[in-house]
């Protein structure tokens, strides 16, 4: 594999080799076979915690994961949340839950509505069919993504529960619609997880027009006068190098590290940057902005019986409903797993299982920010949990429908009560208390280099940078909104659309 410290030339830099960094890599190699570099801030994928689907859990607060924490909330207690991200070749493809959920037909079709030509639904279907393979070979993308076999039969009783309270069967959550109950798909091929890497860039690793330069930290962009981006300075082995570019460089370091290093590069909001020392080179200052986040919250029921071992940790099944009858498509999305989760604080007997109801349409917007110049330190991380009242409902009522759940007939006999937070959390304002104080991120954090075609937008919809010639985005960090689901399988597709729109541009 050629070095990218000896000063090779490469028509395009992609910093970050996550979700999106391994399909945009892939897809522009693939349409193009023009020389790229990757370059990722972590090392190596080969360990067991990642390959194998049950340990993930493991790997949070690990050295591979880049140990984010928010500021303390105000509106959430004055906790301060932690953010695993995962550094290593994947990226947070590499830590996460696996759940693999394309998204509503509305989620895209906002986007499109909001000016983003190109990102509607229809448009982005294609995409995702392009990037996905199939077992039966309909489509042939690398990406294998599928219902796990072999499911426990709680969640399938789980999604019976569903169907008594009229929360209808879903038999596929990636046709566009996501409303009912159903099975999720799952990143793990044959067994093992298939992150982005082991997906896209795995199998074609001696490709010669492919560099993978790992454990080098991208701390800079250098812009020339015209607004030009000539190159950047990495950090590897604690030396500096740099790198020219050709044609184009496109982040691909994730919603806190791409708008972290156009604002350490200078761009950003000119008196912010001033004020820590940084001299303003383009002025966009809604990067950073716009930051949005899922919060989910468990509900946790001792079992009368044994819970079936299989699958631990993997979160089978799910289902998409509305807080109140008006609600069009869903706004709340209730996980079911075979065990304890996101329950801090609480006792809770060997067996059990947790009714997990998440706010997939939040409307609290927050930010990141730099403390300071030098790239090493942390930036800034405040999402404003639940500074709208509006989430807070949706999570008292995602907790109402999430107790039906538990007391249906499917479901009753499996239950031995309520164990978090309990029979004596009843009231409104009791079950706002208990979000205040245990509901947590889903890591679903997007939207701080948001796309769209108002002067504020951070990229166009072909993810250009506003104001500078030769940079990209892609990554969660260009969502106009959130996904109404798990965010993971849009920003791979976002890599992925990414690598056909620079190939396009390029002919
Ligand atoms: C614990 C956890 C569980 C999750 N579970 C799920 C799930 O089950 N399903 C789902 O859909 N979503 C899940 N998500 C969210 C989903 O994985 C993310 O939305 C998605 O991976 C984001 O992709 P990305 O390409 O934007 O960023 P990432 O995948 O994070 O990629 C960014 C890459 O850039 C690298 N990088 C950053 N800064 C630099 C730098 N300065 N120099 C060089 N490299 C750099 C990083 O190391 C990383 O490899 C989960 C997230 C977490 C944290």
């Amino acid at each position: 594999m050629p070095n990218a410290a000896t000063g090779n030339e490469f028509d395009y830099v992609v910093i970050g080799a996550g979700s999106a960094g391994c399909a945009l890599v892939r897809n522009l190699s693939d349409r193009t076979g023009s020389k790229i570099l990757l370059l990722e801030a972590g090392g190596s994928d080969e360990r067991i915690e990642i390959q194998d689907p049950t340990k993930y859990f493991g790997l949070w607060g690990s050295d591979i994961d880049w140990k984010y924490e928010t500021v303390p909330q105000e509106f959430a207690n004055n906790r301060a949340l932690r953010w695993p991200r995962g550094r290593v070749l994947g990226g947070t493809s590499s830590i996460n839950g696996m759940v693999y959920l394309r998204g509503d037909r509305l989620d895209y079709d906002t986007w499109g509505y909001l000016g983003n030509y190109g990102w509607g639904f229809d448009e982005v279907f294609r995409t995702f069919t392009s990037m996905e393979g199939t077992s039966n070979g309909s489509s042939s993308g690398p990406l294998m993504p599928a219902v796990v076999v072999d499911q426990s039969p709680l969640s399938q009783i789980f999604i019976d529960a569903c169907g008594e309270l009229g929360i209808n069967y879903n038999d596929n959550f990636n046709s566009g619609k996501l409303s009912g109950a159903g099975w999720n798909e799952s990143t793990i091929y044959q067994g093992k997880r298939q992150s982005s890497y082991r997906a896209f860039l795995h199998p074609i690793i001696d490709r010669p027009t492919i560099t993978i330069e790992t454990n080098a930290i991208v701390q800079k962009l250098i812009l020339n006068s015209s607004h030009r981006i000539e190159g950047i300075t990495y950090i590897k082995d604690g030396k500096e190098h740099k790198v020219s570019i050709a044609r184009e460089l496109i982040l691909s370091a994730g919603a806190v590290d791409s708008p972290r290093l156009l604002l350490l590069s200078g761009i950003g909001a000119p008196e912010e940057l001033r004020s820590i020392g940084i001299k303003p080179v383009v002025e966009l200052p809604e990067v950073g902005r716009n930051l949005v986040d899922h919060m989910l919250i468990g509900v946790a029921f001792g079992s009368a019986s044994k819970i079936d071992g299989r699958n631990p940790f993997v979160t089978e099944s799910c289902a998409f409903v509305g807080s109140n009858p008006g609600v069009v498509g869903s706004n709340v999305q209730i996980s079911f797993v075979n065990e304890k989760n996101f329950v801090e604080g609480y006792e809770v007997p060997e067996h059990c299982f947790t009714v997990i109801p998440g706010i997939v349409r939040p409307q609290s917007r927050g930010w990141i920010k730099l403390r300071s110049s030098d790239p090493t330190v942390s930036p800034l991380i405040d999402p404003r949990y639940l500074s709208e009242t509006a989430d807070l409902d949706d999570f008292v009522s995602g907790i109402q429908i999430s107790r039906e759940i538990a007391k249906t007939k499917a479901l009753s006999p499996w239950t031995t009560g309520e164990v978090a937070p309990g029979p004596g959390c009843s009231s409104d304002k009791q079950i706002r208390d208990y979000v205040r104080s245990v509901a947590t991120t889903w890591f679903h954090p997007v939207g701080t280099c948001r796309m769209g075609i108002d002067s504020g937008a951070v990229v166009d919809p072909e993810l250009r940078v506003q104001g500078i010639a030769n940079l990209r985005i892609a990554d969660a960090s260009i969502m106009p909104t959130v996904v109404s689901c798990n965010t993971n399988a849009a920003s791979t597709m976002i890599g992925w659309k990414a690598g056909e729109l620079i190939a396009n541009s390029k002919k």
